[in-house]
């Protein structure tokens, strides 16, 4: 069944993978922002990332040429504040598992980094880990403190190799004590959407998802009914349609690819847009 896509008002859009790779940006990001913005369509850049915060996003999309405002860009941090928030954390009772920016992030939003008396652990991407911090969280974990995350990633991509990210804390975590997080934040928990709807106003119809991986980006939007468009060149390469679990309405190269499609015109109203812009 075609989607009414003339719904939409933001598209929320992965950064790594989607409008960049590393330090370079992909094909047709700039012209597909552009399109975007003519046709009256706001945009959210979703980051599962929480060892940098949302100014970090905004200085490297700049360096790429690209215009965000501050809003536009939501990480997991702060889906994981209005998370903690929903199940009455006590400020003074966490302890974060994370970079030094994620602690300040969270501190700013009145929470503080209790070692001793949290009965709350919140693990992110701690590329500062310690083995000191990781037995304490350990330890607070045993004693009953609640367990939650920003994001469930297991591995980060880098142009070297895949690195260790939260994901694969959580595993070492659950190894030692037997403890699952209670919720999660990032993509693909609703947490993250939410603080889109906050930013924008919307209802979680008015929104779309494009993305790079099936396993959070497309499965976020299955989870919320959302339309969704993959952005993979082995999943647009394949020949056999495999049965897959998170299905995208539409699966393109790169956001070049997209904006030549129909579902693109439908979105931004093409009709419109075409006669009115100049020859
Ligand atoms: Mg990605």
């Amino acid at each position: 069944m075609a989607r009414d896509l003339r719904r939409i008002k933001l598209v929320l859009l992965d950064l790594d993978g989607t409008v960049y790779l590393g330090h370079r940006l992909l094909p047709g990001a700039r012209e597909f922002f552009r399109r975007l913005a003519h046709a009256g369509i706001a945009h959210a850049l979703l980051t599962n990332n929480s060892s940098i915060g949302p100014d970090d996003y905004l200085r490297k999309l700049r360096t790429l040429g690209l215009k965000a405002d501050r809003r536009a860009v939501i990480t997991s941090a702060e889906a994981a504040v209005l998370m903690l928030r929903h199940h009455a954390v006590r400020p003074d009772r966490l302890f974060v598992l994370g970079t030094g920016k994620l602690v300040r992030y969270v501190q700013r939003c009145g929470f503080g980094n209790s070692s001793e008396r949290a009965d709350a652990v919140l693990v992110g991407f701690d590329k500062e880990l310690t083995y000191e911090k990781l037995t304490r969280a350990c330890h607070l974990i045993r004693r009953g403190a609640t367990l939650y995350a920003t994001h469930p990633d297991v591995n980060c991509p880098m142009p070297e190799g895949a690195i260790p990210d939260a994901g694969s804390l959580l595993a070492l975590i659950r190894a030692s004590t037997g403890v699952r997080p209670r919720d999660v934040a990032g993509k693909p928990h609703r947490w993250i959407v939410k603080v889109a709807q906050s930013h924008f106003g919307l209802k979680a119809g008015q929104m779309m998802v494009i993305g790079d991986r099936l396993d959070t980006d497309v499965r976020l939007a299955n989870r919320f009914g959302l339309a969704s468009v993959l952005i993979s060149k082995a999943e647009k390469g394949s020949r056999k349609a495999r049965p897959r679990r998170y299905q995208p309405d539409l699966t393109v190269s790169n956001l070049a690819e997209l904006i030549r499609t129909p579902f693109f015109r439908r979105l931004t109203g093409d009709k419109k847009g075409r006669q009115s812009s100049p020859p």
